[in-house]
């Protein structure tokens, strides 16, 4: 039965316009939404203006005085490239079947607005602003040394002289820049976000696809954290080869187990060892027996995170359902993330249920959690934007703790290996033999590669 998402059952489409001064998070918004629907299976893209216009004004000085609003130059290049922008939105909505499309740019000014707006009506495409209004100067000056002195617009140019200059371009912008008003904009569908969430305004928020994003951006916070990801100590079932079940770790899980609080603190290194973590795990006994050793008091149990539901085929090997059910083995190898076990669930599935888990982590701050190989592919997919078909593929072994640091524009990822040996559970396509005993230690395995492509 084919399972649909939230833009099949409504069949909206939504343009996303983002709205804010510079250096207000609005490119790191814009990207978040489209890594969050994308895991979601909704088609969506982000256009950002300034790539275009950086595409386009190679033959001139974009110093702060080319965001002069009486520079002539500087307003036609900022024209072309907002054109070229909408123009190729709209022919990814119409030739791609796009359901969500964002518009990055500043667009400040309330001209430039009904601009977009007339053509998303003309198109059939529900417009939707999203504003990050923010007047914290110390957090924009942070923002600046952050993400702006880098930008590709400074390349060759001291940090000093970037700050400077993205400060002189922050006043070209305010003196046209006209913020979304619940007079003016009454009739809008919008979403305003004062200071980064400690006030939201909601405008006319009509379909579900836009609620949902409301609740996501709601939900965002920039306050530094880290995220840690772990399976389970190896398990007896793992020894066995079988896959499902509740059984209790093996003795090297044990060990597992006992080593992970050790593991932990030496990736909080020394000035953050005091640092309290919440941990999560499943309902399953495995993980709970992993977290035992943890010195934390906050550890959450959550059914969501349970592994992936193998319906008839729970307890059984690989081996023993490629011999009962040889065309469900091969259906599962040729589209892995969309198979669902008989009586039981998909890839796809476990996506579903991991919605509010997605959420609450992002409303949290450091957490911990300790689940299963399918769910963790699942959560490590999110942060890594990994696509759908590749994500069931990704090996994540046993024995290693992973420590993701969300960034502005990417997470970084760091590997710690325990050191105890564990069997392979990491099937390949096409075969029902599992891979070799994993040493446990740091090697040029495939999940090394993986993550320094990219982390980058
Ligand atoms: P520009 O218009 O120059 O492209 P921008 O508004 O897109 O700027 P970003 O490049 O996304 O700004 O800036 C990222 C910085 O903004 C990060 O340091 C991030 O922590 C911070 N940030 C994220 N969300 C918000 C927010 N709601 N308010 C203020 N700052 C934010």
């Amino acid at each position: 039965m084919p399972v649909y998402s939230i833009s099949h059952v409504e069949n909206v489409r939504v343009c996303v316009v983002m709205v804010g001064l510079p250096a207000r998070g609005k490119s790191l918004i814009a990207q978040k939404i489209v890594r969050y629907l994308s895991w979601l299976s909704i088609n969506s893209k982000c256009f950002n203006v300034g790539s275009y216009r950086r595409e386009i004004a190679t033959d001139t000085v974009v110093d702060a005085e080319f965001f002069d609003p009486k520079n002539e130059v500087g307003m036609n290049y900022r024209q072309e490239a907002i054109t070229r922008a909408t123009t190729d939105m709209m022919k990814w909505f119409s030739d791609d079947n796009g359901v969500v499309g964002i518009l990055d740019a500043t667009n400040s000014t309330r001209d430039r607005r009904d601009k977009i707006l007339k053509l998303c009506r003309e198109n059939s495409i529900e417009p939707m602003f999203l504003e990050s209004f923010c007047d914290d100067q110390d957090l924009i000056m942070q923002n600046i040394l952050d993400v702006k002195t880098t930008s590709p617009d400074y390349l060759n140019r001291n940090n000093e002289f970037a700050a400077e200059d993205f400060l002189k371009r922050i006043k070209f912008y305010e003196q046209v820049y006209e913020t979304m008003d619940q007079k003016a904009d009454a009739d809008l569908t919008f979403i305003k976000l004062v200071n980064v969430n400690s006030q939201i305004i909601l405008n006319r928020i009509e379909s579900y696809l836009e609620s949902r994003i409301v609740y996501y951006v709601m939900n965002l916070h920039i306050k530094p954290r880290s995220i840690w990801l772990s399976r389970h100590g190896e398990s007896e079932y793992n020894l066995t080869g079988q896959i499902g079940g509740d059984s209790n770790l093996s003795e090297r899980g044990w060990r597992y187990a006992k080593r992970l609080p050790e593991l932990v603190l030496k990736s909080l290194g020394e000035e953050n060892k005091h640092t309290n973590l919440t941990v999560w795990t499943s309902t399953l006994k495995r993980t709970q027996q992993t977290s035992s050793f943890l010195p934390y008091k906050r550890k959450l149990q959550w059914k969501a995170l349970d592994e992936l539901d193998a319906g008839e085929c729970d307890g059984m090997t690989y081996e023993e359902i490629e011999k009962t059910f040889p065309e469900d083995f091969k259906a599962r190898d040729d589209d892995k993330y969309e198979y669902r076990y008989r009586g039981g669930e998909s890839y796809r599935d476990i996506v579903i249920r991991l919605e509010p888990i997605i959420m609450e982590l992002e409303r949290q701050e450091n957490i911990l959690i300790i689940t299963h190989q399918a769910v963790l592919r699942c959560l490590y997919a999110y942060f890594m934007n990994v696509p759908q078909e590749e994500s069931p593929w990704m090996s994540i072994p046993l024995h290693t703790l992973i420590k993701l640091e969300p960034r502005a524009y990417s997470t970084l990822v760091s590997r710690i290996k325990a050191d105890i040996p564990a069997v392979s559970t990491y099937k390949e396509k096409g075969t029902s033999q599992l891979g070799e005993l994993e040493t446990g230690t740091a090697s040029k395995s495939r999940d090394l590669i993986r993550d320094s492509e990219l982390a980058k």
